[in-house]
């Protein structure tokens, strides 16, 4: 799962302890660990290695460029949402053929800046989810004489077998993203005539976290099925991106591993890909959620009514999941002794002495909230915790709310660290201003 693990009683990241850590740059502090991210990176590189696919991890959920970097050195593309993410992975040297260009909203400056890299040859592909926009990649591709590469974003319609909260659940009709499968054959035969955007590729991005495999094995029986109906019109579909959204480790026990995705979806593709169709992947979360932990220290404990709460130095700012989604992420104090080193990270680990406290950040807002009715041991001021399973959609989603100076990141990589991302300022704060 990962290795920040307790030895005597004290939390490590990889072989440093994150106390060492809190020493020297503070709190609050994302913490990484190098092996971790590249562990997971391997584990899905190696379950679909069958269908020699691009695996193009998704930049959105953990985009610090040191990060990336070390992704890239691995073999990774990423998966890009903006002309900022895009800016993110060729800065880290990611081949711009292997990037994938996704979101509703490319601006034409977007769009360009796609069209310029690799020497004016363009990105991989750009993940096309409308009409208009496809008509507008095919324009700004003639005005510049070049030739660009879209894939189709389709939407298939499948049921939330999983589970997975509503706002991250984006595979059924009526979500902004994509073309309804039903209408996907008319638009690629029209898109046949587009002088300068080809469209030969088909997009799948069902949600995030997907917990079972039959979401995957119903969109992309879906997506085949358009592609045999597409040649039989003489279209050829060569690539099918079936898109990110395997889950993470959050509370120990509920994550397939990668090679129980790729049981399921390998046997689906193998022939294809065997006979040429290029697989894309666009895994983030399940490469960089248990890479990363935030680290904090608490402030004050106070009683409010029957509540008890355990005020902290990390805020909804910087990790907003657990009110933005009501997730739960796992945290325990950094040192808690031998005794009460914790057996696991469920939601319902007790200790003996323990007790309920909601973890609270600073923020003026009572949704400031990290968990709610949490049994911890006791707490004190100084005290520092960790929240584990915080490397995606943590540091990605931050924000400086409240005038906050955004977290420090630190990049453990077995008995060193370093720091990849210093500590905002107040000064950071009204740069540009
Ligand atoms: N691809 C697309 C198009 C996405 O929108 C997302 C997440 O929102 C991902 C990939 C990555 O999802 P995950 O981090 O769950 O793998």
């Amino acid at each position: 799962m990962d290795h920040f693990v307790y030895k005597n009683g004290e939390l490590f990241a990889e072989d440093v302890p994150v106390a060492k850590i809190a020493a020297e740059v503070g709190t609050p502090t994302y913490i990484y660990s190098k092996a971790t991210l590249l562990g997971h990176y391997q584990r899905i590189a190696q379950a679909f290695l069958p269908l020699k696919p691009i695996i193009c991890y998704s930049i959105k959920s953990c985009g610090n460029v040191n990060l990336v970097r070390e992704l890239v050195n691995a073999g990774s593309g990423m998966d890009v949402t903006s002309g900022g993410e895009l800016f993110r992975a060729l800065t880290a040297g990611c081949d711009p053929k292997k990037i994938v260009f996704a979101g509703v909203g490319k601006t034409d400056k977007e769009i360009n800046e796609a069209l310029s890299a690799d020497g004016g040859s363009g990105i991989g592909w750009f993940n096309i989810e409308s009409e208009e926009e496809f008509w507008n990649l095919d324009r700004l591709a003639g005005l510049k004489g070049v030739a660009a590469r879209g894939a189709l974003r389709v939407n298939p319609d499948v049921e939330n077998k999983g589970g997975t909260h509503a706002k991250t659940f984006t595979g059924k009709k009526e979500t902004k993203f994509g073309v309804d499968i039903d209408r996907a054959a008319a638009f690629f035969r029209l898109a046949a005539k587009a002088k300068h955007a080809r469209l030969n590729a088909i997009h799948l991005h069902i949600g995030s976290p997907i917990k079972v495999t039959q979401p995957y094995t119903d969109a992309i029986t879906k997506a085949l099925a358009l592609i045999d109906e597409l040649a039989r019109d003489g279209i050829v579909i060569d690539t099918l991106d079936i898109g990110g959204g395997f889950a993470a480790f959050y509370e120990g026990n509920e994550a397939p591993a990668a090679s129980v995705y790729a049981d399921a979806i390998v046997p689906l593709l193998k022939d294809r890909a065997g006979k040429g169709l290029q697989i894309i992947l666009e895994p983030g979360r399940s490469i960089s959620c248990n890479a990363g932990i935030l680290l904090a220290q608490v402030q004050y404990t106070k009683q409010g009514g029957t509540k008890k709460f355990v005020i902290i130095d990390a805020a909804m700012n910087d990790l907003i999941r657990p009110t933005l989604y009501e997730s739960y992420h796992f945290i325990w104090p950094a040192k808690p002794g031998a005794a009460m080193v914790p057996a696991s990270r469920l939601s319902t680990l007790r200790v003996s002495g323990d007790e309920k406290v909601d973890v609270v950040g600073p923020i003026c807002e009572s949704g400031d909230y990290l968990a709610k009715d949490r049994y911890l041991p006791v707490l004190t001021r100084g005290d520092l915790v960790a929240v584990f399973s915080a490397g995606a959609y943590g540091m990605a989603m931050s924000s400086n709310y409240n005038a906050r100076p955004r977290a420090a990141e630190v990049l453990v990589d077995g008995s060193g660290y370093r720091i990849i991302r210093r500590r905002e300022t107040y000064e950071d704060l009204i740069h540009g201003e």
